[in-house]
């Protein structure tokens, strides 16, 4: 396998989708195992090692999960059907797993299941450059750029060292699609510098400070760079959006996740946030579309599930 080859494969994990939802699942083991060859020169890990942090990443980044129940064996899925040219899944005999066998934490933690990146893709994750370049498709792929902070942190990935290595050795065919320049500003404009959740104006000078143009549906999943499709928001209320604490009701009103929970005056001020209407953007501007406040509810916002679903355990 070369870097280029690896690169397309992982590109291709893009196309991964769970029914309607975004399937970030895979990515997500695929970033916790980087972080482990970064940290140990190897990406071995026996399924009941991975799966509470993956299953905690997928519950953190991914789409809501339809059952609490389901929650902790999130990691199993991506698992058991990560690419068999990149992943190789044995039981404790030394014996080949195959993707078709249960994705259940039971059946996996009984044959005690070990995966490892297949040699040819650790070797050549080696290279700082190229284990930057995969880790930033990845991210680039699936996520938004805040996220994309959260997740390295909590994988041992240095994202500012990535970067670096990584602009040494761009991604091939030009995967990464890039915003349209001057959207951030006419979002900003659009919004009077203002966040559209808690009329945030601060300045320095003249420049506005810890303000951002924040898509309502992802860059990353196809959300265009549109002021329909975004809203002026300050550094904390986006972060909370993009994270899915924060959401949008149809009529455009704000909506706070039922499992935020915080102590502080500071922290229950998200609360208060609940039901309150979006600023209105400034004449001749459009307020956001149906679609997108959609996409962002059903993709994104971390609401208690509405009914629990059985699940094999
Ligand atoms: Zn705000």
């Amino acid at each position: 396998m070369s870097r280029d080859e690896l690169l397309a494969s992982l590109a291709r994990l893009r196309q991964a989708r769970v029914g309607q939802l975004r399937a970030p699942h895979k990515p997500l083991l695929l970033l916790w195992l980087f972080g482990q060859f970064a940290a140990t020169g190897s990406s071995a890990a026996s399924y009941e090692q991975a799966e509470e942090p993956v299953s905690r990443l997928i519950n953190d980044f991914g789409p809501p999960v339809a059952a609490p129940a389901a929650a902790r064996q999130r990691a199993a899925m991506p698992f058991v059907h990560l690419e068999r040219e990149l992943w190789d899944v044995r039981d404790a005999h030394g014996k080949e797993i195959r993707p078709d066998v249960p994705e259940r934490r039971a059946w996996l933690l009984e044959k005690r299941a070990v995966g490892r990146l297949r040699p040819a893709v650790e070797g050549l994750l080696a290279d700082a450059g190229t284990l930057a370049a995969a880790a930033r498709l990845l991210l680039d792929e699936h996520f938004t750029p805040i996220l994309a902070d959260l997740i390295c942190a909590e994988v041992g990935l240095d994202l500012a060292s990535l970067d670096l290595a990584d602009s040494a050795a761009a991604v091939p065919g030009g995967q990464r699609r890039e915003r349209r320049r001057g959207f951030a500003e006419e979002v900003l404009r659009a919004y009077a510098y203002q966040c559209s959740m808690c009329g945030f104006d601060g300045t320095l000078g003249r420049q506005p400070v810890g303000i951002e143009a924040a898509h309502v549906q992802w860059h990353s999943q196809d959300g265009p760079d549109k002021v329909s499709n975004a809203l002026a928001l300050c550094a904390l209320h986006h972060a909370l959006f993009d994270l899915g604490v924060l959401g949008i009701s149809d009529d455009r009103r704000i909506r706070v996740s039922s499992l935020y929970v915080a102590r502080s005056e500071a922290g229950r001020a998200i609360d208060a946030l609940a039901g309150q209407p979006l600023l209105t953007p400034r004449p001749r501007q459009p307020a956001v579309d149906i679609i997108h406040i959609t996409w962002h509810a059903v993709q994104v916002f971390k609401d208690q599930p509405a009914s629990d679903v059985l699940i094999q355990a």
